[in-house]
């Protein structure tokens, strides 16, 4: 499917969506989609030390990266929800409430890009992993290769113009890579998220400066954590 293709479809998802959610507005909080997970409001604290990912990651990166953007969009979403009925909702309601919806774009963005690098910290890995069981079978039926998967992610995050996520995606038992904008999220588009590799300059720019593919690339062959990949397999 082209991107143009894919791009409209999620247009009319993301539109369909709205539309049902704008009428479900009044419903319980509680009965929206509890399957997509129950992130609280707090940021999670990183998975690893700072220095652990380096030279892929400088702590330096990461420090700021985990300390003052991924930390920002939490105070921000906080700040949005204080004292409304979702201040006791959990990050993935307030995502999938505010998707679509123009006038709650700020509070969507935040909450969205809590939960983006939330799954980001976790599609990484200090040590060294590889693809086993049901996860690697299904990257053989679906690319061919492990390689010819990293390939493919990889051209998808790089060439995703300005800020945006590369993925490995389950949708309908399959395997896809895609990439999405700013702070889209798959599972608003019936994909299941399995790994993502932000794009966003701050994720890199420190390290690589205008080169995207040298920390995409380095990234998808050094600090992929593919035992989370398979557990979100497993559970898709
Ligand atoms: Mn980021």
């Amino acid at each position: 499917m082209t991107s143009d293709a894919t791009a409209r479809r999620g247009f009319l998802q993301l539109s369909l969506a709205a539309t049902a959610l704008a009428a479900q507005v009044g419903q319980a909080v509680a009965e929206v989609q509890p399957k997509l997970g129950a992130s609280p409001l707090t940021q999670p604290p990183l998975p690893f030390d700072p220095k652990a990912l380096e030279p892929v990651i400088s702590a330096e990166t990461l420090s700021f990266h985990y300390g003052k953007h991924h930390k920002g969009y939490f105070d921000a979403v906080n700040k949005a929800v204080a004292g409304t009925p979702l201040a006791t909702a959990t990050l993935e309601q307030i995502i999938v409430q505010t998707a679509g919806l123009a006038e709650r774009a700020p509070l969507f963005n935040a909450a969205a890009q809590a939960w983006n690098h939330n799954f980001y910290w976790q599609s990484l890995s200090p040590t060294a992993t590889s693809p086993s069981g049901a996860l690697a079978a299904a990257i053989t039926r679906d690319f061919g290769s492990l390689d010819a998967l990293k390939k493919q992610l990889a051209s998808a995050a790089i060439s995703r113009f300005g800020s945006g996520w590369g993925w490995l995606v389950v949708e309908a038992g399959k395997l896809k890579v895609v990439s999405t904008s700013n702070a889209d999220i798959p599972f608003l588009h019936g994909q299941t998220p399995l790994l993502t590799v932000d794009v966003w300059e701050h994720a890199y720019y420190l390290d690589y400066q205008n080169r995207r593919a040298d920390y995409v690339t380095a990234l998808l062959d050094k600090i992929v954590n593919w035992e989370f990949a398979g557990r979100n397999f497993d559970a898709a």
